[in-house]
C-alpha cells in the first residue's frame, strides 16, 4: 500500500509520491520556533507531529533531509530585546539552546539543517529583489516594502491556497505591518520593515534603506536556499496556515523561483492545535505548560512524548495532568511486556517478526493513523503477554518480537526507559558520540564516551542502537 497524506493544498488525502524521480529524497521543512521564549507544550505537539513524519518517512526507506528554522528575528523577538536591553543573538540564543534541550527530552531527531533567519538576509533581500521585478512589490516613501497582492493576482496566481478568501473585504490600498493577522484584514503584508527607533540595534542595510525582514519571507527564503525552490513536505502547526504559509506560497511563487510547471512545495501538512483541560492554554488561566514545568511535575519526556503520539495529528488533542499519568500506565505495561522478552531472548539474535511491522505500517500509511497504530501495539502486548505466560516462545522468537519492537521504536522513538530518565546533558553527549561515530572521528567518541562515564552513564552498543545504562 502507498503511504498517503492529507494535504491542505488540495483538502484532500494523497498518495506521497515524492518528488524525486528516483523516488528516494525527500525534502522536508517545518516552521521552527520563536526564540523569545521557552517552547510550550502546544509547540512542541508540533514539533513531535513534524519528528513523526520524518521518522515515518524514514522507516518507508526515504532519505529524508529535515530543515527547521530557528526565527530569531520578529516582532515578539524586538519587542523582548527592546525591554531587557540585551543584543538580539544574547537573548535568542540562551532560550534556543533551551530549546534544542526540551527537543531532545522529547527524543525528537536533530533536523540536519537548522537556520537562522539573521544569517539568511542576503537571500531574504534577493527575494524582495526579484518581487520588485516582477512589480509584485512596492516601496512605501518610511522605506518599508510590501507584497501587492493584487498585482500577484493580476499575474495569474492564486493567493488563497491553503484557505478560502473572500476578497470582497479586501480594501485597496490597504496594509499590514504586523506578521500575524486574520482572513478578515486581509491587506498587502510586509516583505521588508524600515527601521523604527524602537527597533534598536536590529536593522540591516537594504537596496530600500535600513530595516528588518517579515517573518513570512524569511521561511521562503531559508527553505528554497537548503531544499531547492520546489521541494516536497512542509509542516507547522494550524495557526500558520493562514497567513504564514499562504504568503510563502505567493512570496516564492510570486518570484517565480520554480521551474515551469512546478510549485513550491507539492504536499502541506498542518498539525492540530493542542489545548489544556478543554481550553486555550493561557498563563492567566494558569494552565500554560512549558516542558519544563512538566519535567519539574516529576514526568519526563518520554511519558510527555508518548502521550503527544497517542493523538491523530489532524485532530484537536486535550491535553491533561491526568493523561500523563495514564501514558506512565501504559508505558509501564509496554516496558513489562519487553523485560520479560528480554528476559526470554538472552543473548539470542534474530531479524524482526513480520507481523507487527506490516500491521504498523498498515495503520501508519493511512495519513499517519497513531490512535490505529497503537492498538496494534496493545495488541501485540497482550498477545505476547499470554505466549510468554504459557511458555510458548523459545529465545529466539523473543529476539524476534522484541527486534520488531524496535523497527516500530524507530518511528514512535520512546527508546527504552533508563534513557527516559538521563538528563539532556547526558542525552546531548549521547548524540555527540554518535556524531562522531558516524564521522569516523573515533578518537572523539571514546572521549564522549569517558566524559560520559565519568558523569555515571554507560552506554552499550546494541544491535538496535546504542542503549544508556546507569554504571
Ligand atoms: P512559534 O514558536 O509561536 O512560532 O510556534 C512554533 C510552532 O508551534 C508553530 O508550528 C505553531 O503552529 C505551533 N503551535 C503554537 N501553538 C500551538 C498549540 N497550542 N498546539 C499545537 N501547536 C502549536
Ligand atoms: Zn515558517
Amino acid at each position: 500500500m502507498a503511504l498517503k497524506l492529507f494535504n491542505t493544498l488540495t483538502r484532500s488525502v494523497q498518495d506521497f509520491v515524492p518528488l524525486d524521480p528516483a523516488g528516494k529524497k525527500v525534502g522536508l521543512y517545518c516552521c521552527g520556533p520563536t526564540v523569545y521564549d521557552f517552547g510550550h507544550i502546544g509547540n512542541f505537539r508540533t514539533f513531535v507531529f513534524a519528528d513523526l513524519v520524518r521518522r515515518y518517512l524514514e522507516f518507508r526507506g526515504y532519505q529524508v533531509r529535515h530543515v527547521m528554522n530557528v526565527t530569531d528575528v520578529e516582532d515578539k523577538i524586538i519587542r523582548r530585546v527592546r525591554e531587557t536591553g540585551k543584543p538580539l543573538r544574547e537573548y535568542t540564543g540562551g532560550f534556543e539552546a533551551e530549546f534544542w534541550k526540551d527537543h531532545a527530552s522529547l527524543n525528537c531527531r536533530p533536523p540536519h539543517e537548522r537556520p537562522h533567519a539573521t544569517d539568511f538576509i542576503a537571500e531574504i533581500l534577493q527575494l524582495i529583489e526579484a518581487l520588485m521585478a516582477r512589480g509584485i512589490a512596492y516601496r512605501t516613501d518610511d522605506g518599508s516594502v510590501w507584497f501587492s497582492i493584487e498585482k500577484y493576482r493580476a499575474l495569474g496566481h492564486t493567493y488563497g491556497q491553503l484557505v478560502n478568501l473572500n476578497f470582497d473585504a479586501m480594501r485597496a490600498g490597504e496594509r499590514v505591518a504586523n506578521d500575524e493577522y486574520e482572513k478578515e484584514s486581509l491587506a498587502d503584508f510586509a516583505l521588508w520593515k524600515a527601521r523604527v527607533p524602537d527597533d534598536g540595534a536590529v536593522f540591516w542595510p537594504s537596496p530600500w534603506g535600513e530595516g528588518r525582514p517579515g517573518w513570512h519571507i524569511e521561511c521562503s527564503a531559508m527553505s528554497m536556499k537548503l531544499l531547492g525552490a520546489s521541494f516536497d513536505l512542509h509542516l507547522g502547526g494550524e495557526d500558520l496556515a493562514f497567513p504564514h504559509h499562504e504568503d510563502e506560497i505567493a512570496q516564492s511563487e510570486g518570484a517565480c523561483c520554480q521551474a515551469p510547471g512546478q510549485r513550491f512545495v507539492k504536499y502541506w501538512m498542518h498539525g492540530a492545535h493542542l489545548l489544556v483541560e478543554g481550553t486555550k492554554m493561557s498563563k492567566k488561566l494558569g494552565n500554560f505548560f512549558t516542558l519544563r514545568d512538566l519535567l519539574a511535575k516529576g514526568f519526563n519526556g518520554r511519558e510527555i512524548r508518548y502521550l503527544l503520539l497517542t493523538a491523530y495529528y489532524r485532530e484537536t488533542f486535550n491535553f491533561t495532568l491526568a493523561g500523563l499519568e495514564g501514558a506512565r500506565a501504559a508505558l509501564a505495561r509496554l516496558d513489562e511486556c519487553l523485560a520479560k522478552l528480554r528476559d526470554t531472548a538472552r543473548d539470542a539474535t534474530a531479524a524482526p517478526e513480520p507481523t507487527l511491522t506490516a500491521k504498523f505500517a498498515e495503520a501508519m500509511d493511512n495519513d499517519l493513523n497513531v490512535s490505529a497504530a497503537w492498538a496494534v501495539v496493545f495488541d501485540w502486548v497482550r498477545d505476547t503477554n499470554r505466549a510468554l505466560a504459557a511458555h510458548q516462545l523459545s529465545a529466539v522468537q523473543a529476539a524476534a518480537a522484541l527486534a520488531a519492537w524496535q523497527s516500530v521504536d524507530a518511528v514512535f522513538g520512546l527508546g527504552a526507559k533508563a534513557e527516559a530518565e538521563a538528563p539532556p546533558e547526558i542525552l546531548a553527549l549521547l548524540e555527540a558520540r554518535q556524531a562522531a561515530r558516524k564521522a569516523k572521528d573515533f578518537k572523539q567518541a571514546d572521549a564522549v564516551r569517558n566524559e560520559m562515564k565519568a558523569k555515571g552513564w554507560l552506554i552499550e552498543d546494541t544491535a538496535s542502537g546504542p542503549k544508556l545504562k546507569q554504571a
